[in-house]
């Protein structure tokens, strides 16, 4: 009877779910996940496996906290809506919080996801240089191989071809550059040299576009969806600089890389930059409900609402910023703190590379490389020329996890054929047995494909 109760709910997912991103594959169709505790998840059929991706990079904390479920029942019962054109205390509250990781210099707008996020922080760039007398600024720059989000605006800052060109024309003034991908710099170059030279390509790009035209640059701190791609400290520096020197707003998205994925409570705080705007979504409520924030710096803000007619950002979003969601992110960031979670991401991560380092001598793996609880495992075909691993080779690695109990993620851009990145990005909150695990199954399955 379980059986064919089972089998009637893949019909039924079949019949009337249309899923994101995947083709569906009726030999291996989605898993219907029913439970989740910790970093483990159980499907329909009832296997667990480990969840190494956190979902989509966002439960931070792992599954079934029954302290967020809590914080969400007493606000909804207490104020289930307010519309942030009024205001609500867990947004108060929220807001102050980040301040205090920030560094209490920035002023929060709220919205659902990171795309939100991102839509925001263009709207918003552009609106303010046009209140500082450069109403011609409104391109922005960010580079190949990034994700930004799905919506025009953000799917147009993107950086891969595939996820774009059906849907084109996109948003127009948004220009793109090549990313470090310190693995595949030219031979005979520092990295250090090379990283500088990528930085300076926004220069480049500033001047021969006007600098007059562009509002302003985003980036991760570094490149996760699309490859795990770690820049050498000064490109950040560098970019910051010529952002400052060129009257350009520097925007980091932190919807991956904040609240401790990293090893820090923001991506960007292992480099010595100041964003001019923030975005973050993801591990801010490590998923249990949908909430972004753009962060702004306070001078920034002070342009708007002067008192002059139409000085305000002529945004709204009815679910943004909803006092469950503030609530459930305020008791998140309690967990991430009294858990000392930043610091265990930065511990395990370190873990997890050390044991993992003997992989480099695989003979398809190029390169391994990791920020906090963040590894990229890069597969080809052959170390010499790094010709990137074939889709079979890339899908059997990971096929074979998942029949080993582990996700493993996948990332890269497949136009450019470099599709060939292995992600884990695991809860925060693994235990050292999780974590044992983890270096079991992939040791194993890569021993089993030499
Ligand atoms: N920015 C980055 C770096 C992301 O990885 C994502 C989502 N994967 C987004 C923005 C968009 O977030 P959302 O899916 O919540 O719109």
């Amino acid at each position: 009877k379980v059986g064919q109760e089972n089998e009637s709910l893949v019909e039924k997912d079949r019949q009337h779910v249309w899923h994101h991103i995947s083709a569906y594959n009726e030999k291996n169709p989605p898993m219907i996940i029913t439970e989740g505790k910790g970093a483990w998840i159980t499907d329909h059929n009832g296997n667990r496996y480990l969840d190494g991706m956190s979902g989509l990079w966002c439960v931070n904390v792992g599954y079934g906290r029954e302290e967020l479920a809590k914080a969400a029942y007493e606000q909804m019962t207490k104020l289930a809506y307010a519309p942030l054109t009024q205001s609500h205390e867990p947004a108060i509250g929220l807001a102050e919080k980040l301040n205090e990781m920030l560094g209490d210099e920035y002023v929060f707008f709220y919205s659902n996801s990171g795309s939100d996020a991102n839509e925001v922080a263009f709207k918003l760039a552009r609106q303010y240089h046009q209140q500082n007398g450069e109403s011609s600024r409104y391109k922005f720059i960010s580079r190949y191989r990034a994700y930004h989000g799905s919506s025009m605006g953000a799917l147009s800052a993107t950086g891969q071809a595939l996820r774009k060109y059906k849907y084109e024309p996109l948003a127009p003034g948004f220009l793109h550059v090549a990313p470090p991908d310190n693995y595949r710099r030219p031979a005979g170059q520092s990295i250090e040299e090379y990283n500088i030279q990528r930085a300076q390509e926004f220069e480049e790009k500033i001047i021969w576009e006007q600098k007059e035209t562009i509002a302003g640059i985003i980036m991760e701190p570094l490149i996760t969806g699309g490859g795990v791609l770690i820049p050498h400290p000064v490109y950040l520096e560098k970019v910051q600089e010529i952002c400052q020197r060129h009257g350009v707003l520097l925007i980091i998205d932190e919807v991956i890389c904040g609240f401790g994925r990293t090893g820090k409570a923001f991506g960007h705080q292992h480099f010595n930059v100041k964003p001019d705007i923030i975005t973050m979504a993801k591990g801010l409520t490590s998923a249990y409900l949908p909430l972004s924030v753009t962060a702004v710096r306070k001078d920034i803000y002070e342009k708007f609402d002067t008192g002059e007619q139409n000085s305000h950002l002529r945004h709204i979003n009815t679910f943004g910023g909803n006092p469950a969601a503030c609530a459930v992110a305020l008791k998140n960031l309690e967990i991430i703190e009294k858990e000392s979670l930043v610091e265990r991401s930065a511990n395990l991560g370190e873990r997890l590379q050390k044991e993992l380092a003997s992989l480099k001598d695989h003979p398809f793996v190029g390169d391994i490389r990791g920020l906090g609880f963040l590894l990229g495992i890069e597969l080809v075909e052959d170390k010499k020329t790094k010709q990137p691993a074939s889709n079979a080779r890339v899908a059997k690695i990971i096929g074979e996890c998942k029949a080993n109990g582990l996700i493993i993620g996948r990332n890269g851009d497949t136009v450019a054929g470099y599709n060939n990145i292995l992600a884990l990005s695991p809860p925060l909150s693994c235990t050292d047995e999780d974590v044992d695990f983890m270096i079991a199954v992939v040791k194993k399955v890569f021993k089993e494909n030499e």
